[in-house]
């Protein structure tokens, strides 16, 4: 998958195989919106202020997925640790929707190569980046 506005190349299919680095390790924020809450809720038939209690925080006025933490290892509250991915996969929040074309990552995708299996520099961009 391309998205010409960054220098990289994101496949997919690395997503299979690489355990759910974007969704695990530093303690972070997975952004989402009312909205987003309201159909993960009704996904899993959940009432929708358990599901916000459970499963969401509001953080400097937004709201952000909950983590949990492992062995010192944040993790979002929807990894699923013994299937390695995303339980609500269908419908994880936008934020997650539109990893790695993040506007942190398109100046400096340099912490991206490291952690994302799937990311590898644009062949047409090689030789443009300095
Ligand atoms: S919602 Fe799913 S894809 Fe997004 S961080 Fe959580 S586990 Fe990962």
């Amino acid at each position: 998958m391309d998205n010409h506005d960054f220098p990289y190349h994101f496949d997919h299919n690395a997503c299979k195989s690489c355990g759910g680095h974007c969704c695990r390790g530093r303690a972070g924020y997975v952004w989402t919106s009312t909205a987003e809450l309201e159909k993960m809720a009704a996904a899993m038939k959940m009432a929708t202020p358990l599901f916000f209690k459970q499963y969401a925080r509001r953080v400097q006025g937004r709201l952000s997925l909950r983590e949990r933490v492992i062995n010192g290892e944040y993790l979002c509250c929807f990894f699923d640790l013994s299937a390695r991915r995303c339980a609500i996969y269908e419908f994880r929040p936008e934020q997650c929707r539109t990893f790695p074309f993040w506007d942190i990552f398109k100046e400096e995708p340099r912490e991206l190569f490291d952690e994302c299996p799937g990311v590898s520099l644009r062949i047409d961009n090689i030789g443009s980046t300095g």
